[in-house]
């Protein structure tokens, strides 16, 4: 396992939670007439949405320095590596000028990273770290799908490191079989299954699966997958629970089977919904999406807009600066 970096991990989460709290902060420095003069138009060529997307956040991030405005931004160079696709963009501002790294979104001053490839094999590490790191703990939007559940996984978790004997693994598998149960009690509420005919018993984890599974994709291949392994950490659990000759492996090998099943789970369902991406009416291409800008008299304006063919759809007016 690769070791975290613990204060550069830290220091960039900071950061990354930094830029999102700065939006807030950015919307009210617009809206304080001290900053009110909206930001040039570029004259040159028009911006894509993808390099308006990330003028902006540069601006939240140096929102106090109001004497170093973005001047340009250009994309360098995009990058497909483990699946995740990262853009580089050059950013000029009038009195520094830095590397803009997409996903996740962080800035390298150009004063330290000459080039390109020098940020974006720095970019690459930090984020493998924060990958490995993130294994042991699972993203607060997954988490949200059963707080119950990983509350109970996190009991079998702690039950498992105070074992000695056969009885307390075997209460491991109690606490495992419940944080799987928790998790299908709490999807089973929902209102996305109201439409389900004949709905099965609270504890037929097996059938509720296959529910489920129906409903969060439409990839045969994943539903059984997901099918699967919920039905082996469920086994797992429930034989560890009347395992009368358990040793600590066994519990082990029952977590980590119920770890990985509740996570598949989650992940799949929250990625769900995100893979429905509009594809621009146009090309087609999925560097499409909603984008936002202030207008010439102070507007917020909002549209949507294809980064790879310049189309745009009709601006609306959501908004105004206060105060114009
Ligand atoms: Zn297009």
């Amino acid at each position: 396992m690769i070791r975290v970096d613990g204060e550069q991990a830290r220091r960039f989460v900071r950061r990354t939670r930094l830029a999102i709290a700065n939006i807030g902060t950015r919307v009210a420095a617009w809206a304080d007439p001290a900053h009110r003069e909206p930001p040039r138009r570029r004259s040159v060529r028009p911006e894509t949405a993808e390099e308006r997307a990330i003028r902006q956040y540069v601006e939240a991030e140096s929102v106090d320095e109001p004497d170093d405005p973005v001047e340009s931004v250009e994309l360098v160079k995009r990058h497909r590596v483990l699946g995740e696709s990262h853009e580089i963009f050059d950013v000029r501002c009038k009195r520094s000028r830095w590397w803009v790294i997409t996903n996740l979104t962080n800035l390298y001053s150009q004063d330290e990273f000459r080039t390109a490839d020098d940020a974006f094999s720095f970019h690459l590490g930090l984020m493998l770290r924060l990958w490995e790191r993130d294994r042991v703990t699972v993203d607060d939007d997954a988490r949200a799908v059963s707080e119950r559940a990983w509350r109970k996984y996190e009991d079998a978790v702690e039950a498992m490191a105070d074992a000695n004997d056969t009885e307390d693994y075997q209460s491991v598998g109690v606490r495992l079989r419940e944080a799987m149960l928790a998790l299908v009690r709490d999807e089973s509420e929902r209102p996305w299954v109201d439409d389900i005919a004949t709905r099965p018993q609270a504890a037929n984890i097996k059938d509720w699966l296959e529910i489920f599974a129906l409903k969060i994709t439409a990839k045969r291949r994943q539903r059984a997958y997901l099918r699967s392994i919920w039905e082996k950490a469920w086994d797992l659990s429930v034989h560890l629970q009347h395992d009368s000759s358990a040793v600590p492996w066994d519990a082990e090998v029952a977590v980590n089977a119920v770890n990985h099943a509740l996570e598949t789970y989650m992940y799949m369902k929250i990625r769900s919904g995100k893979d429905e991406r509009e594809a621009c009416p146009r090309c087609s291409s999925h560097r499409f999406g909603p984008t936002t800008d202030w207008g010439e008299d102070g507007e917020l304006l909002s549209w949507s807009e294809c980064s790879a063919c310049g189309y745009a759809t009709e601006a609306e007016q959501t908004g105004v600066m206060q105060g114009v």
